[in-house]
């Protein structure tokens, strides 16, 4: 397994992992401000939540594969983005049941949907919209292809249901 490349600008106090600024929030901060955003009648909040993580993560992932020529395969990169996605917090994410041309991902943990239950309780809709935009970028990092290459919808959701969050992976 890879490690991470993190650096810390000291004179910038800017913590770069993959050589990308990453910031740490706690539930409070992600959960409140999802729900600003959701809550808004005028901007598709589940939209911007979603195309964001999707650039964010397509753009930091296929740094890192640059960074890291030795994860040639897309089942090495894509074990290697199971690790961050753990180690930044987000939960637990699992690659094991999609390809290139689509499948399913599951995150059996998920900071965002825990966080949710635990301020306002559970809701009857999916909420990871973060976790979707996060993996469709890191897919279509992994599999050499462009950032709208795959489309990803949660099917179930912690929140939902309290037993972890399944997304169905298509291609556009
Ligand atoms: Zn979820």
């Amino acid at each position: 397994m890879a490690d991470l490349l993190i650096d810390w600008k000291k004179a910038e106090n800017v913590r770069l992992v993959e050589g990308k600024p990453l910031v740490f929030h706690c539930h409070h901060y992600n959960c409140h401000l999802q729900k600003t955003i959701e809550d808004s009648r005028i901007v598709d909040g589940k939209g911007i939540q979603l195309t964001a993580a999707r650039e964010v993560a397509f753009e930091h992932f296929t740094k890192a594969f640059a960074n890291h020529s030795e994860l040639k395969e897309p089942k090495e990169r894509l074990a290697f983005a199971e690790n961050f996605f753990r180690l930044a917090g987000f939960g637990l994410v699992d690659f094991s049941k999609v390809s290139k041309n689509g499948g399913f991902v599951t995150c059996p943990s998920s900071h965002y949907a825990k966080g949710w239950v635990v301020k306002w309780g559970k809701r009857k809709t999916p909420m990871c919209f973060f976790n979707a935009g996060w993996i469709a970028g890191v897919l279509a990092a992994a599999y050499d292809g462009q950032r709208f290459t795959y489309d990803v919808q949660e099917t179930m959701c912690e929140a939902v249901t309290g037993k972890g969050c399944t997304f169905q992976v298509g291609v556009r």
